[in-house]
């Protein structure tokens, strides 16, 4: 029986659709059974001094990170409470066991998960602990890793060492980006005013970009850690 299930693996609630999903859509029209996976709930560092501000914000990006996961198609989103920013803080096996575990509930074929260079501290030590978490195992294990890029974290990294993102694997999502615009719009609260990095219309323009390059109308672009072909 072929495996058709993906796991996205992603730091911060909007992470998941930023970096992918177009391309989830797609995926999700396919037939394929996904489940999201978001480590932290992403609003703690920024609204520190109150805390009745923070949770009535927090319930309201939870509601938002549902429906822009349902406007792609995903239902099956699990979050976890890990403090935002500060994942350098927890040991990066803590955050190994809790993906491993997660991966050998779900058993995915497919993981998209954050680029482990990009300049946001938790993007990297949750890219770093899906490839422990990941790592070839024979039969059982997950075949492929990708890496998606996040505008205002991938592009903001210095171009030094070689390290940057070089994406390799390209998604035709002309017939999806428009499931992303809708799931980003959820996402308002987080996004920012155009010509931001991160606002809406550079996250598309970015999809167009990379889609005219490769001759389409719009594509996400995504760099393979690895595949196994089995
Ligand atoms: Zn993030």
């Amino acid at each position: 029986m072929i495996n058709k299930k993906i796991m996205v693996i992603a730091a911060h609630p909007d992470d998941e659709i930023l970096g992918c999903g177009g391309t989830i859509k797609k995926f999700i029209l396919k037939g394929y059974k996904v489940r999201t996976l978001i480590m932290t709930r992403g609003i703690s560092s920024r609204y520190l001094k109150s805390t009745k501000t923070t949770s009535k914000l927090q319930s309201k990006l939870n509601t938002m990170s549902i429906l822009a996961n349902k406007a792609i198609g995903v239902k099956d989103v699990k979050y976890f409470d890990l403090p935002d920013n500060q994942f350098d803080k927890n040991s990066l096996l803590s955050l190994v066991k809790i993906i491993e575990k997660e991966i050998n509930l779900f058993k995915p074929k497919k993981i998209f998960t954050h680029f482990y260079n990009d300049l946001n501290i938790d993007h990297q030590y949750t890219s770093k602990a899906v490839l422990t978490a990941a790592r070839p195992q024979g039969q059982d294990s997950v075949d492929e890793v990708l890496f998606f890029e996040i505008n205002s974290s991938t592009d903001y990294q210095i171009n030094s060492d070689g390290l940057q993102f070089k994406p390799n694997f390209f998604v035709d999502i002309s017939k999806t980006i428009k499931f992303k615009k809708k799931a980003l719009d959820f996402y308002k609260s987080e996004m920012r005013k155009y010509p931001h990095s991160r606002s809406i219309k550079a996250i598309l323009n970015r999809n167009i970009s990379l889609g005219n390059s490769m001759g389409l109308e719009s594509c996400e672009a995504f760099q393979i850690a690895r595949i196994i072909d089995k």
